[in-house]
């Protein structure tokens, strides 16, 4: 690339050009354009009917030459929208769409990132990434109704867990964490068996710290043997109120917030130890020596709970002599 002046500063900034909206690499020290890549974009796109290329109408599964095969905006059969996103893509074969329109969308790429992702919206195996990439460039470029109206239209169109996180991380993503809690709260109304929604909405409501919500829905997915990556995230949850709780000297809260992770206490030393200090303040040793050895099976050279150890054995011994 010729350079424009001593300090080249290049961006891609967006730009709407005529009825396209383009790409334009620009150096921000001269002003000189370097490259322009203008394209139609899909800015309202709906799954059950619209172009990929442009999000104008076309009829699903029509042949090729009976009416409503060709898009009525850009004319595009389906075929030939699937080729030109292809050959979008097409110095990266090895991605998938919604790889190829994350890389984009870094580069600052945003009209080719939502045209890349609307495609991994259309045809990749996992629609939703594709789908909460395109909620994430229009709300970039500033199309934020749209974005919302999409994902709101898919909760309709499937009433799935999938569709339900799907919509609030585009609440999330707004910056309305509100509304995403009564998505998730619906969602888990309509698909309790799928323990994804409680364990986001466990981490939702840490955002807005509303803690007892949260230990009771990160709760419930231990309760309910969630699979282990949701289990994962359930306990890092409880894990991290309860910790909370105890560096802001609540320690009752801290001792009641750890007990939601049942079981699984006896397994991260961190919540064990909770309790074993908190069975201190009661004081009730014989619970306090239980919880430091329970600490100690997991992290044998946790120093505190060896010292809490060796301070109660003293005292013990002290009774001994008293007595
Ligand atoms: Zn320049
Ligand atoms: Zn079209």
């Amino acid at each position: 690339m010729k350079s424009c002046c001593p300090e080249m500063d290049l961006v891609w900034v967006q730009e709407r050009d005529g009825e396209e909206l383009a790409d334009v690499l620009k150096c921000l020290a001269c002003g000189q354009v370097h490259t322009k890549e203008s394209w139609l974009a899909p800015v309202e796109y709906d799954a059950s009917k619209s172009c990929v290329n442009c999000g104008g109408s076309r009829m699903r599964g029509a042949m090729p030459g009976t009416p409503g095969a060709e898009c009525s905006h850009c004319g595009f059969t389906g075929e030939q929208d699937l080729h030109f996103h292809e050959h979008l893509k097409s110095s990266t074969p090895d991605l998938s769409f919604s790889e190829a329109a994350a890389v984009a969308f870094s580069a600052q790429r945003r009209i080719l990132a939502l045209k890349l992702a609307t495609a991994a919206y259309r045809w990749d195996e996992e629609p939703e990434r594709g789908l909460s990439l395109r909620v994430r460039v229009l709300a970039e470029l500033g199309y934020e109704d749209e974005a919302l109206d999409e994902a709101v239209r898919w909760v309709r169109l499937e009433s799935t867990s999938q569709s339900f996180l799907g919509l609030a991380a585009v609440q999330l993503e707004l910056g309305a964490t509100k509304e995403a809690v009564q998505t998730l709260r619906y969602g888990m109304h309509l698909a309790p068996e799928d323990l994804t929604l409680p364990a986001a909405l466990a981490e939702t409501l840490v955002v807005v710290k509303d803690f007892p919500g949260a230990l009771e829905a990160a709760g419930l997915c231990v309760e309910q043997g969630a699979p282990k990556p949701i289990l994962k995230r359930a306990l890092a949850v409880i894990k991290d109120i309860a910790s909370r709780y105890y560096g802001n000297g609540q320690f009752e809260d801290a001792a009641a917030g750890a007990r939601y992770a049942g079981k699984y206490q006896d397994r991260i030393p961190e919540l064990a130890w909770i309790q074993a200090q908190v069975a201190t303040f009661v004081p009730n040793d014989a619970e306090a020596t239980r919880w430091a050895n329970t600490v100690l099976r997991v992290d044998p050279t946790h120093q505190g709970a060896l010292e809490l150890l060796a301070r109660l054995a003293i005292q013990e011994k002290k009774r001994g002599w008293l007595w």
